[in-house]
Parts: structure tokens; C-alpha cells; sequence
């Protein structure tokens, strides 16, 4: 990766992470509105329920970002986490605070849908 596809990346990145912090600032905005219709009640908290998903996704992605961006200062952007192999510059246009090669994060994926997350959790509190 050229001294300029860094410099562009961080760019990408630091505006993410300015985005992430705004929303997450935010958060404040899920009240408890209490209604007198059982119906809007039921309605209320799945809304609830699903804002509290997106900030849970959002801090997940901040913290991602954060961690990319510790990796440019490191230099350490662009290599895999796990086997240390180089993250393809496709993968890396399309969200470069990945972590992980495509390989890796299919493992990854695999991992957490058997609920075996252990290495990777691991892995990701090292690499943020
Ligand atoms: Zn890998």
C-alpha cells in the first residue's frame, strides 16, 4: 500500500470515526416514552429494541475504526490480524477498518454463528 492509499484511508476513517462519535452522542435519545395504548407500548419498545441494536453495531464499528486507525499510526493497516497476511486492496476499499482477510473473517463469521468467538474476541480486544 502507497504512502497516498494511507493517507486516503485515514482520511475515510477519521471522518467514520467523527460520524460514529456524533450518532453514539446520541444515544441519550432513547427515552422510555410511556403511552396509555398497549399497542403503541409494544410498538415503543421494539423501536427501542432496535435502536439499541444500531448503537450496539455502531460502538462494535467505532471501535473497529479506531483500531484501523491505530493500526496506520503503527503501521500495521492493511495486514491481517489473525494470520498476518496482506488484506486484499478490494477488501480494504470496501471497509477498511476490517481487521481480517476475507479468510480470516469468514472464520470469524463461522466462529460466532457456533458461538465459539474466544480466539477471535481475543484477537479483536488485541487488535483495538
Ligand atoms: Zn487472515
Amino acid at each position: 500500500m502507497t504512502k497516498t492509499d494511507i493517507a486516503k484511508y485515514k482520511q475515510i476513517l477519521e471522518e467514520r470515526q467523527a460520524e460514529l462519535v456524533g450518532v453514539l452522542r446520541n444515544r441519550d435519545a432513547i427515552t422510555i416514552e410511556k403511552s396509555p395504548d398497549a399497542l403503541d407500548e409494544v410498538q415503543n419498545a421494539a423501536e427501542r429494541e432496535l435502536a439499541i441494536r444500531n448503537l450496539d453495531r455502531e460502538s462494535n464499528l467505532l471501535r473497529n475504526v479506531r483500531a484501523a486507525l491505530r493500526r496506520i499510526d503503527d503501521g500495521s493497516f492493511g495486514v491481517c490480524a489473525h494470520c498476518e497476511e496482506e488484506i486484499s486492496s478490494k477488501r480494504i476499499a470496501a471497509v477498511p477498518w476490517t481487521p481480517f482477510c476475507i479468510d480470516c473473517q469468514e472464520q470469524a463469521d463461522r466462529a460466532q454463528e457456533e458461538g465459539n468467538t474466544e480466539t477471535f474476541d481475543e484477537l479483536l480486544v488485541n487488535a483495538a
